[in-house]
């Protein structure tokens, strides 16, 4: 059967059609329109899907990478930075417009999915996904499965809380992962250490200061503590980074090495690798959500 994947993101829609051999029959991105609203951003996916169907003779199936996570009972979507969907029921709409099934999971769940089968973390048995970008998030793949949880927020540690009486998130925790290590929030950080307001990009081109050293510390601290209490309860196999600030180089070494430092354990080796397939890990894991 061929394959569909669909990623919804806040600024562009990307197709995909796969053969049963995951070989790209045709790909094509289109724009959100966020501001035209819910419905129409439901058209644009179902006349996406509609389009990439007339490409194929065969049977397709149909998956689709949202920002934001279903509500398991309710199937409404929560959590969404595409702030319209939010408490709309996406996956029902959709299904309803094309008349048959689709499967919809997040952006982490499908970034894990697509990097542990056709990625970086190709090979290894139980793989921890990581999204650092605009918001902090994870996936949790077992053996080429996904390990979704009952209630559906497995590997969810952007929301772990590291610093009890920290920096507010937008969840109403306060101290959240999310809220020191994603690209805002050390965008934030940067401005408050140096008064300077520059992009992570260019951030992390000159270290040298004492101020930057002390921001590249502090980025270091949080993000060993947060994925060594990840290590502690999953003990992955690996680790894969994706999102904009796993394009920071030292998050492999010294960043490796605070997370180390931090682990239960004295004989800790486990690889933290940088993603693949980039922006692609989106439709391809939409795809894989079919099998
Ligand atoms: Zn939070």
């Amino acid at each position: 059967m061929h394959k569909i994947g669909i990623d919804l993101g806040g600024t562009k829609i990307e197709g995909i059609l796969l053969d049963e051999k995951y070989n790209t029959i045709q790909r094509k991105r289109i724009e959100t329109h966020q501001e035209n609203g819910y419905d129409s951003i439901v058209k644009s996916m179902v006349s996406l899907v509609n389009e990439l169907k007339e490409k194929t003779g065969e049977k397709t199936s149909v998956g689709i990478c949202t920002p934001g996570v279903t509500n398991a009972k309710s199937g409404l979507i929560k959590n969404s930075n595409t702030q319209c969907l939010i408490g709309m029921p996406l996956k029902n709409d959709i299904e309803n417009a094309l008349g048959h099934e689709i499967v919809m999971e997040n952006d982490a769940n499908c970034f894990t999915l697509a990097e542990s089968s056709l990625g970086s973390a190709k090979g290894y048995d139980v793989v921890f996904g990581v999204i650092m970008g605009t918001g902090v998030g994870g996936g949790i793949v077992i053996n080429g499965t996904l390990h979704k949880g009952r209630t559906n927020i497995a590997g969810e540690w952007g929301h772990h809380t590291i610093r009890p009486d920290g920096n507010e998130c937008y969840c109403g925790k306060q101290g959240c992962v999310e809220a020191y290590i994603s690209g805002p929030a050390l965008e934030k950080r940067w401005l408050e250490v140096t008064r300077k307001k520059e992009p992570l990009k260019s951030i992390v081109q000159d270290l040298s200061s004492e101020k930057a050293d002390q921001w590249k510390k502090e980025l270091l601290e949080n993000f060993g503590i947060g994925l060594a209490n990840v290590i502690d309860v999953l003990d992955p196999d690996v680790i894969v980074l994706g999102g904009g600030v796993s394009n920071i180089p030292f998050l492999y070494d010294e960043g490796k090495k605070a997370v180390y430092d931090k682990v239960f354990s004295d004989s800790i080796e486990t690889p933290i690798l940088k993603n693949s397939l980039g922006d692609s890990a989106g439709v391809f894991g939409a795809c894989l959500l079919n099998g």
